[in-house]
C-alpha cells in the first residue's frame, strides 16, 4: 500500500498513547470517521494493533479524516462510533475487561444493530458471543451480538491459516485454546483452506451477522487482506457519512504479493504433505536428478 503519508492535525504519533487523535488526508477530505479501539491495552496481543493502524491509514488515503480513539474500563460508552475494532487478549485479559463490556454491551448491541462494522479478533470474538468458559473452569459471560459458544482446551491451535472468505482468499495467525461452536443459523467468516479455525472438528471460521465480523486471525489480519479492510471502511464511511464509499485507487501491490504469496505457500506445502503426492513428488525430485546427472531417468522406475 502506497501513497502520501498522513498528515496527523497536531502531527500525533501512532499509537494508544497518542488517542484521541484525528489523521486527515492530504487533500481535502471527504468527512471525518470515529474509530474507536477497544480496550487496547488489555486486548491487543500478536500485532493486532495493526488493524487499527490499517484502517486509519486506509481512511486517509482514501480522502477522509480519521479520528481514532481508545476505549479503556470506566470510559463513557463509544455511542457515536463509526467503526469498532477489538483485539485479542490472554484470558486474564478478557477477565479485566467483562465487567466493563457488560456495562457497554446495550451501546454495542445497538450500534450493531444499526450497521456499524466492527472486527472482533481472538479474545473480543469469544466475548462478543454468547459465553467463553476458560480452561480454568472460569465462565465469561459474552454480549450475544455473534451466536457463538467458546469453550477453553487443552492444548493451544497455533499456526498460519488460509480462508476462503466473501473478501477472497484471507491469510493470517491463529493461537487460541478456545474452540468455538456457531449457532445453526449462524454464518461463517470463511471456510478453512489450511489451519484450524472455529474448532478442530469443523472447517469453518469466524462468524458474520450484518456488518459484525469475528474471527480468530492475527497477523495482524487487515494488512495483507485489504479487501476486508475496504469492506469495514466502506460500511463505517456510509454509516458516518449517510453516502456511498469513494474509494481511491490505492496500490496494494506488496499486500496482495505478501498475501498470495503465504496462500500458494501453505497449500503447496499440504499438497506435497498428501501420501499420493508424497510419492509424484519423490519421483519428479529424482527425475530431475537424474536428468541432471545425465542418466537415463527411466532407472527411477527400478530403483524407486
Ligand atoms: N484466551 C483465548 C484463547 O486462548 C483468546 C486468545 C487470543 O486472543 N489469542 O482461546
Amino acid at each position: 500500500m502506497t501513497g502520501p503519508a498522513p498528515t496527523g492535525s497536531g502531527a500525533p504519533g501512532f499509537g494508544v498513547a497518542a488517542w484521541p487523535a484525528t489523521y486527515e488526508p492530504h487533500g481535502p477530505s471527504k468527512g471525518r470517521v470515529v474509530l474507536v479501539h477497544l480496550y487496547p491495552r488489555e486486548m491487543s496481543i500478536y500485532g493486532d494493533l495493526g488493524n487499527t493502524r490499517v484502517l486509519q491509514q486506509r481512511l486517509v488515503r482514501h480522502g477522509y479524516a480519521c479520528e481514532v480513539r481508545a476505549h479503556a474500563p470506566g470510559d463513557a460508552p463509544p455511542a457515536d462510533a463509526h467503526l469498532v475494532f477489538g483485539g485479542g487478549g490472554q484470558d486474564s485479559g478478557q477477565t479485566r475487561v467483562k465487567d466493563d463490556l457488560a456495562r457497554i454491551a446495550p451501546t454495542l448491541r445497538r450500534l450493531a444493530d444499526d450497521g456499524v462494522p466492527m472486527l472482533m479478533i481472538c479474545g473480543m470474538y469469544q466475548l462478543f458471543g454468547n459465553a467463553f468458559s476458560t480452561v480454568g473452569g472460569q465462565e465469561l459471560p459474552g454480549l450475544g451480538i455473534l451466536d457463538v459458544t467458546t469453550t477453553g482446551g487443552a492444548t493451544r491451535m497455533i499456526g498460519p491459516i488460509v480462508l476462503r472468505t466473501r473478501y477472497g482468499d484471507v491469510v493470517g495467525y491463529e493461537n487460541h485454546s478456545g474452540r468455538t461452536v456457531l449457532g445453526s443459523d449462524q454464518a461463517a467468516l470463511g471456510e478453512v483452506l489450511h489451519g484450524y479455525g472455529n474448532n478442530p472438528a469443523g472447517r469453518d471460521e469466524g462468524a458474520v451477522t450484518g456488518h459484525v465480523h469475528g474471527t480468530y486471525l492475527h497477523g495482524p489480519l487487515l494488512p495483507a487482506n485489504t479487501a476486508l479492510a475496504d469492506a469495514l471502511i466502506g460500511a463505517a464511511v456510509e454509516r458516518a457519512l449517510g453516502r456511498p464509499f469513494e474509494p481511491e485507487a490505492l496500490d496494494d501491490t506488496l499486500a496482495d504479493e505478501a498475501r498470495t504469496r503465504q496462500i500458494r505457500r501453505l497449500l503447496a506445502r499440504d499438497r506435497d504433505a498428501h501420501p499420493a503426492r508424497k510419492v509424484a513428488t519423490a519421483v519428479a525430485r529424482r527425475l530431475r536428478a537424474c536428468r541432471a546427472k545425465g542418466e537415463p531417468s527411466n532407472r527411477t522406475q527400478t530403483s524407486m
